[in-house]
């Protein structure tokens, strides 16, 4: 990987004269590790259930009492499955302890919550308010459980029932998001429309309320650029992301206003380059949370690579949807 002013992409910005600095900081994202229930083929974290890395509480509670020093209204917790680690509980009581309150989101797949052992979780998130943006890459079996894994769609909508028992998606401190990704080497198609056909759909066949779909573009690292090398597919698709290039995404990507964090602490400027080791650096010391003062991360200048066409293609990408 290619790193800061020496790739297509930052070469890209320098001819639209459009310098990729961060903002003031809303989002803390934790990745609290790369356990999960499932192995899904577009996963860029390469998660699974054999994975061993996972945040400690000491590590947890380190992050925490950095939080509470500052006023980062928003904490996203992603991995990984989140709530596979055995501290998850602990670090989202601790959060909903800190004052002011924050804005504490769950980046759930579904299919965790009915599995052993984690029956009780649903109820948990729901007393705690903790809004839910979980994976639904489609409204249609066929197309989840290639993508998921066998039976993951008959989870995902059992879980969604689930969820709307509770209130999520109906009660207005519980939020209910899906997340659309496509099922191979395109671009999501417009995010409106998307929505209206999920709402349909979903609420026909099954039920199921929910608030916003995003969709959100793979981005070729990880396990999704190795489904792309395997089947040729790797240059077709960088190529189509360079080509849909819009400058007018920039100003929002997501990296201008988050800071995101691994289960060991150290700092990126977003999941991806999280999983592409792109850690923050001051000299030749890596950086962790508790090395940062918010306030410097002012205006810090974000490491790029080619893997960024994926957020500024067509109406660009983040982790709340389309930009656009
Ligand atoms: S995409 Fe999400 S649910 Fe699928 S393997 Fe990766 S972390 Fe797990
Ligand atoms: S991958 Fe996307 S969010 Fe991350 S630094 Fe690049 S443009 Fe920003």
């Amino acid at each position: 990987m290619i790193l800061a002013a020496d790739n297509s992409f930052a070469r890209k910005l320098a001819d639209y004269a459009l310098p990729l600095r961060h903002a003031r900081t809303e989002v803390l994202q934790i990745n609290v590790g790369k356990l999960c229930n499932l192995t899904c083929i577009h996963c860029h974290v390469n998660a699974g259930p054999k994975r061993k890395e996972i945040m400690t509480r000491a590590t947890a509670d380190q992050l925490v009492d950095w939080l509470a020093k500052t006023d980062i209204p928003t904490v996203d917790l992603t991995g990984g499955a989140p709530e596979m680690i055995p501290d998850f509980k602990y670090l989202v009581e601790r959060l909903k302890a800190l004052n002011p309150p924050r804005r504490i989101i769950d980046r759930c797949n579904l299919t965790i919550l009915l599995e052993p052992g984690y029956e009780d979780y649903a109820s948990f998130l729901a007393r705690h308010q903790v809004e839910i943006i979980a994976s639904m890459p489609c409204y249609s079996p066929e197309n989840v459980n290639a993508q998921r894994g066998n039976g993951v769609f008959d989870g995902s909508i059992k879980a969604l029932q689930l969820l709307n028992s509770l209130g999520y998606g109906i009660a207005p401190g519980l939020p209910l998001h899906l997340v659309y990704n496509p099922n191979g080497a395109f671009l999501p198609g417009p995010q409106v429309e998307l929505e209206a056909d999920y709402k349909r759909e979903l609420n026909e066949h099954f039920g199921i309320v929910f608030n916003k779909l995003y969709t959100i573009t793979n981005l070729p690292i990880a396990r999704f650029a190795s489904y792309l090398k395997n089947n040729n597919k790797l240059a077709e698709y960088m190529a189509l992301l360079n080509d849909a290039f819009n400058p007018a995404t920039v100003n929002g990507l997501m990296c201008r206003n988050t800071i995101n964090v691994s289960w060991t602490g150290e700092v990126f400027d977003c999941d991806f380059n999280q999983m592409l080791k792109m850690q923050w650096r001051d000299g030749n010391r890596g950086l962790h949370l508790w090395d940062i003062d918010p306030v410097d991360v002012e205006n810090r200048a974000i490491l790029t690579g080619d893997h960024c066409f994926g957020c500024t293609a067509g109406a660009g990408s983040s982790c709340g949807g389309a930009l656009l």
